[in-house]
């Protein structure tokens, strides 16, 4: 049951790897399960997650080339191509969208361009499944890290990776990669291949697996689509609400926007902005971005108009500002649905 809803939501033929722990513990035993002396392996950063899965490649003995943007735009297909060339990589690795900067990578783009290289791709889609298409299977994605703690509104006790067969030679060929450890995902799969069909494997935090089961039985009721669909309503009117009210997105390119959270530049000198603590679903920036940035985090049961108006009545009372006209805005994005 577990296992087909995961392989739904990514839209996959394989059986994804349940991790007994948040997602962080699947992204940390991809990078261990991949990383070797004399593999080099392109790492996409355009965030701090990006950044922390090149720590732990590196930690792994790999070669790791970065190709960056700065955190207020995305990667271009032509950047992470010109790399390719240059650094014939084994794998290239990336984050489908970071929440944190509020910018999507092209994702479709770069894997059709690793695909043709023959090389593996390695996704943290945490922030990204259920809120955009991931089209596991269709893309070639060889591993791709899931959690349903953001779009899909669930529990960040267990989370998930889908690991394509030639991902798992990858891993199997690896003497490097973990065996006898909580990071090893050869481990897992061996648990699973025990696993009696239909049964929580004894590994699982069955309490949370139980909530992942609900979730995902919701999420598959909605549809995976309307449920993308609301991410990306809840995208275009946070941004109409910001306009309405003088401000700007953080991300400098309209394409970059993520659906699960929208990142607004605080203007400069502007302390009304500037958030000690998150109110609603309105957070200051994380990190080095506190004070550059506001996150609207409209994901999960908050990817609703109703929530993102709050947002736009919590940000025009910083402001000092009527929300009238950010509320109409909003409200006329979705008034469709
Ligand atoms: C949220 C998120 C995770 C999970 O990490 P936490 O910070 O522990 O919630 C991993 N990767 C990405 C890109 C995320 O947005």
């Amino acid at each position: 049951m577990l296992h087909r809803l995961l392989a739904y939501v990514l839209s996959t033929k394989t059986n994804p790897v349940i991790i007994p722990g948040e997602a962080i513990l699947g992204i940390e035993a991809m990078a261990a399960g991949i990383a070797a002396p004399g593999r080099t392996i392109l790492n996409v950063v355009t965030g701090p997650y990006g950044r922390n899965f090149g720590r732990w490649l590196e930690r792994g003995g790999a070669k790791v080339v970065e190709v960056r943007s700065s955190w207020d735009d995305v990667i271009t297909v032509d950047q992470v191509a010109a790399m390719m060339d240059k650094h014939k990589p084994d794998a290239l690795a990336l984050v489908q969208a970071e929440a944190v900067t509020g910018g999507t990578n092209p994702i479709r783009e770069i894997a059709a361009l690793a695909r043709e290289s023959q090389i593996i791709t390695v996704v943290d889609s945490v922030s990204a499944v259920g809120a955009e298409p991931l089209l596991m299977d269709e893309w070639g994605l060889d591993l791709v890290a899931i959690g349903a703690q953001k779009a899909l509104a669930g529990p960040n006790g267990v989370s998930a990776i889908g690991i394509s067969e030639r991902g798992w030679e990858f891993i199997a060929s690896n003497p490097h990669a973990p065996r006898g450890s909580i990071l090893s995902l050869l481990d897992l799969q061996h648990v699973h291949v025990e696993a009696a069909k239909g049964r929580i494997p004894a590994n699982i935090p069955s309490l949370e697996a139980r909530a992942l089961i609900e979730s995902l039985q919701r999420i598959e009721a909605e549809g995976l689509e309307a449920v993308c669909r609301r991410h990306r309503l809840a995208s275009a009117s946070a941004i109409a609400g910001l306009q309405a009210l003088g401000l700007e997105p953080w991300q400098k390119r309209s394409s970059n926007y993520s659906p699960i959270v929208t990142t607004v530049r605080i203007p400069p000198q502007n302390a009304r902005l500037r958030l000690e603590q998150p109110m609603g679903i309105v957070a200051p920036g994380d990190g080095d971005l506190r004070g550059s940035l506001l996150r609207i985090n409209h994901f999960g049961v908050n990817a609703a108009a109703d929530s993102v108006a709050e947002a736009m009545t919590t940000l025009a009372e910083r402001l000092e500002q009527d929300p009238a006209d950010a509320i109409a805005a909003v409200k006329a994005v979705w008034s469709c649905e």
